[in-house]
């Protein structure tokens, strides 16, 4: 009986949880109204043109067609900390019984594809679009870029001075989501994670303080911040080191999916070797579009000043060996066009319905062999849905040339060293038109990246991580960093945001106490 009587209480209590969560639509309208006042036309409505453009900038679809309240339009790190501190009056913890009751979402540049990643049914979306300032120092040795701007803000004022950063390969990705969820960047293997190369975070906390987290101040909120995503607060600047970028060797070569023994044993020979190129940067694609059906793309880079089209180094010779190239696009250019390549490859997609899966595995490539049967297989039934627009499974290298170099940086929270060995990191994207497709690809997404975990338990290459900026929101990227930086993040959040704000009134995303 007592057994019973608790089983009721327990489900009360969750329904009432998930009523909770539900932003109490008056609530909302009248913190909206009430930040009118303090932020005046910064707080655009349904029905506004600004606010149309807003929603009109996610990537997915799933994420433009939430309708929050209002849109707020920071422009300083001082209006994020009014928000903010409106925000916190009004959603009392402890004190208010429908605590949140007005959620918000926090966007950058609107590029993770989830629904409720960076937009909000009812509550309120802060887009940081306006923050977008771009400054150098004065020996340019360092780039700050505002909380809402885009990589392309970044390359565009840095290639013609030839300089560059650890950046994303799409000129439209928000820098705010890709750092402070870790970051791949043609560089990598020279200059680690993306996330470990930022000096300083300015950020707004859940108490509306603005602070510097850097090697010298707030030094655990620095090391949490790199990876920790949107958990702590509001970042309104980041400062990263630039360096010098010559032009160099890369493009995009497409291959027949017969390949892919070729395409596997290059890959899994680069990011196995004893000692990984520091220069080379791959992603291999096996995709599918109803254009073309299945195809190989694998983007090549070779980063270094002496790389070029009539001398191709060592590392990327067993690519350009394989044969034939239907399609190729390899010359010696500069960062941005090489960045202006991807963001207009991918272009396409951008606003249709999208879903990303990730996982992580020790390279070897008997096992990718099985992943690729894996992946036909679930493609064959995927295929016969008219509303598929592409499909593809991305694998990049994570070698201990990158794992390793973290500590030494001042750490992250991705919870990677050297001891984790030569990792391979894969991406499941797939893109469609009809929302009532929309259970039946996550579903195949969620089986097919399921299945291939297992696999890798059983051949014993499996690894915990799950790269959050790739993962589907079932996966569980906090426990994946292990016990260790888990434990360092949920300490910081009890310091940095006692009241656990972050982790309640922003929903969206991966929180630490779930
Ligand atoms: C076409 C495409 C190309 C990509 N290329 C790369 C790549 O080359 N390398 C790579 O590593 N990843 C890449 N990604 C993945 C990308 O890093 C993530 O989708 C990332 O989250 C996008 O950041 P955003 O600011 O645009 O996203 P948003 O959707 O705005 O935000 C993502 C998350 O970050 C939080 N957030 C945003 N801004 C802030 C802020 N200022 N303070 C605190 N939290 C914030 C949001 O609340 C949200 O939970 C790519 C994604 C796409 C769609």
């Amino acid at each position: 009986m007592v057994l019973f009587w608790s089983w009721v209480l327990v489900t009360l209590l969750a329904i009432s949880d998930l009523l909770l969560a539900t932003p109490n639509t008056t609530a909302c309208a009248d913190t909206c109204a009430s930040l009118s006042h303090i932020l005046g036309e910064k707080v655009v409505f349904p029905g506004t043109s600004n606010f149309t453009q807003s929603i009109g900038t996610y990537y997915s679809a799933q994420e433009a067609e939430l309708t929050p309240s209002c849109v707020v339009l920071p422009s300083s790190a001082e209006d994020v900390s009014l928000f903010i501190k409106k925000l916190s009056s009004v959603n009392r913890a402890g004190y208010d019984p429908g605590y949140p009751s007005c959620p918000f979402a926090i966007k950058g540049g609107g590029h993770a594809p989830s629904t409720g990643a960076a937009n909000i049914n009812r509550g309120i979306t802060l887009h940081l679009g306006a923050l977008r300032q771009v400054s150098l120092n004065s020996d340019k040795s360092v780039i700050s870029l505002g909380g809402g701007s885009h990589w392309g803000d970044a390359y565009d004022v840095l290639t013609p001075l030839g300089l560059s950063v650890a950046g994303g390969r799409n000129g439209d990705v928000g820098v705010a989501g890709l750092l402070t969820g870790g970051g791949i960047s043609f560089f990598t293997a020279r200059t680690g994670f993306s996330c470990d190369n930022v000096k300083n975070f300015e950020v707004v906390l859940a108490d509306g303080s603005i602070v510097s987290a850097n090697a010298k101040m707030n030094r655990g909120l620095w090391k949490a911040l790199r990876g920790g995503s949107n958990n702590f607060g509001v970042v309104v600047r980041f400062d990263i080191p630039t360096f010098p970028q010559s032009n160099y060797l890369g493009g995009s070569v497409t291959f027949l999916v017969s390949s892919f023994e070729a395409q596997i044993n290059a890959f899994t020979n680069l990011t196995a070797a004893e000692v990984f190129d520091p220069y080379m940067s791959v992603i291999l694609t096996f995709f599918w579009s109803p254009q073309y059906g299945f195809l190989i793309s694998n983007n090549l880079a070779h980063t270094s000043s002496n790389s070029s089209t009539s001398n191709p180094p060592a590392s990327i010779q067993p690519f350009l060996n394989i044969q034939p190239q239907l399609f190729s696009t390899m010359r010696t250019s500069n960062v941005s066009d090489f960045i202006n390549e991807l963001t207009q490859s991918g272009a396409p997609l951008d606003g249709l319905r999208n879903s990303y899966a990730t996982t992580t595995f020790q390279a070897n490539a008997s096992f990718m062999t099985e992943i690729f049967h894996f992946w036909n297989s679930t493609m064959a039934a995927l295929t016969t849905l008219p509303s598929l627009a592409s499909a593809g499974m991305t694998f990049e290298p994570i070698p201990t040339a990158i794992t390793s170099k973290s500590e030494r940086l001042g750490g992250n929270s991705l919870g990677l060293d050297a001891r984790d060995g030569n990792l391979v990191l894969l991406q499941i994207s797939l893109t469609w038109t009809s929302a009532a497709d929309d259970k039946t690809m996550m579903m195949a997404s969620e089986k097919l990246n399921n299945r291939i975990d297992a696999a890798a338990k059983s051949w014993g290459v499996f690894n915990r991580w799950k790269y959050l900026n790739y993962a589907a929101p079932y996966q569980e990227v906090i426990e994946g960093y292990g016990t260790i930086s888990k434990s360092h993040l949920r300490a910081m959040s009890k310091v940095y945001d006692p009241l656990g704000f972050f982790q309640k009134v922003v929903p969206g995303g991966f929180k630490l106490f779930t």
